[in-house]
């Protein structure tokens, strides 16, 4: 039988060192891709999320997005019945009749997504189907996609990107030379990320998602994409099959990630280095003096990442190299190469890369090796803080603005605040 946990060579690319990758598979301790409704559906000010799925999908949503409760929800659960799961209700009709009533009561929607989940999947109700159905009935004034958000086989960020995959078959044609930003950020984010572009004279510049749903980019030969999140390979694969070409960079987590990929755009669009230089130095500054409280606090420390969000390569580099952290293994749900070639060369040789997870191999790896901090799911954290590790809540990576240079601080606060209060409550 093969061990799917020893460690194996992973062919090395020419003149470079690639990391050596532990491949494991076994109990897993994720959410699932519904998760993304929650920071999506803030992006997308006209988008409405309906999740087709069971009283434990809404639950998850609403507590997940808590706070909304407050407001005029744009996202909702057409709850599936027992008589439904038991096929005896024709759960294609009523799903018409629920998106038709909703779409009436609510005339800003012009964007509906029908999420499917675990339990829409194992009855095998066909969502592309409803979609089509509904299309036919409500297009031009509201465009109905379908995507998957199911637990099984995915990672809580993988709704992200079965969400932009979505999108991309309606995206109109152009040729025009475009930048694309692929990857959903925060509003404050997109702003700064605008102005910066167009002080190194680089447009037209377009975002996927776009803050309007209903303002899709266009897509064509003429398309280079920077991509802002990790987790969208579907998505950039999809963009790569209608002629866009994806500059390789790291993320723009940092000083020096922002850096590597705002520079990646600007060699493509021909900036001189003087400009360059003169448009990002104000921003490396701020970046590196905001960071300089989370390095001394971190600097020297270990650090373990378990595998999540899907953001942990980047990560890694981040706390190693802009915090002086030391990696003991990062973890990753699975290795998508082409979406992190320009990070894996950047990640401390001596870190173990893992893909996958057998959940209790990996704890035993993390009380074995005590790490200062350790980075993981929300499942894990308050078990690890009661064995006297310091923990942190990857998810609250995706929920908090974290790209760029003014978030390079908030992004080192993130990691240092977790161990400062560990060592404040030491007797
Ligand atoms: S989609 Fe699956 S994993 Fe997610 S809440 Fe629903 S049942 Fe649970």
């Amino acid at each position: 039988m093969n061990d799917l946990s020893t460690p194996r060579a992973v062919e090395p690319a020419a003149g470079r060192i690639e990391p050596i990758v532990l491949r494991e598979r076994g109990q897993r301790e994720v959410f699932c891709g519904l998760t993304g409704i929650v920071w999506l559906h803030r992006k997308m000010q006209d988008a409405f999320f309906l999740v087709v799925g069971s009283r434990t999908c809404a639950h998850l949503i609403q507590s997940a997005a808590g706070v909304m409760i407050f407001a005029e929800p744009r996202f909702a659960t057409a709850i599936l019945t027992d008589r439904d799961l038991a096929g005896l209700a024709d759960a294609g009709d009523e799903l018409d009749r629920i998106c038709v009533t909703l779409l009436e009561r609510r005339p800003d929607i012009a964007t509906l997504f029908l999420v499917g989940s675990c339990p829409s999947e194992v009855i095998k109700l066909d969502l592309a189907k409803a979609a089509e159905r509904l299309n036919a009935r409500l297009f031009p004034r509201v465009r109905v996609h379908n995507y998957s958000g199911s637990g099984i086989e995915t990672t809580f960020t993988q709704g992200e990107d079965n969400a932009l995959r979505a999108l991309v078959p309606t995206m109109p044609a152009t040729d025009e030379r475009q930048l694309l930003v692929v990857g959903c950020v925060a509003d404050v984010v997109e702003d700064q990320l605008v102005r910066i572009f167009a002080d190194l004279g680089i447009g037209p510049v377009r975002f996927l998602p776009a803050r309007r749903a209903r303002d899709l980019p266009p897509v064509g030969p003429g398309t280079l994409l920077l991509l802002a999140q990790p987790f969208n390979g579907e998505t950039a694969r999809a963009l790569v099959a209608r002629g866009a070409r994806i500059l390789q960079a790291p993320y723009p987590f940092g000083a020096e990630g922002t850096t590597a990929w705002l520079r990646a755009a600007a060699d493509a669009w021909g900036v001189d280095t003087e400009r360059f230089d003169a448009v990002t130095a104000p921003g490396i500054a701020r970046a590196r003096a905001s960071l300089e409280r989370a390095r001394e606090r971190l600097s020297g420390k270990r650090v373990f990442l378990m595998p999540d969000s899907q953001l942990e390569i980047p990560l890694a580099r981040f706390l190693h190299r802009e915090l002086g952290m030391s990696v003991i293994e990062v973890g990753t749900p699975y290795l998508d190469r082409q979406m992190v070639a320009a990070e894996l060369p950047l990640l401390p040789p001596e870190a173990t890369l893992s893909e996958g997870q057998h959940l209790e191999r990996q704890l035993d790896r993390v009380r074995a090796a005590k790490p200062d901090l350790t980075v993981c799911g929300l499942g894990l954290a308050n078990p690890l803080e009661a064995e006297g590790l310091t923990t942190k809540w990857s998810i609250e990576l995706v929920f908090t603005p974290i790209h760029g240079y003014e978030q390079a601080g908030d992004l080192g606060g993130i990691f240092a605040r977790p161990v400062e209060r560990r060592e404040r409550l030491k007797p």
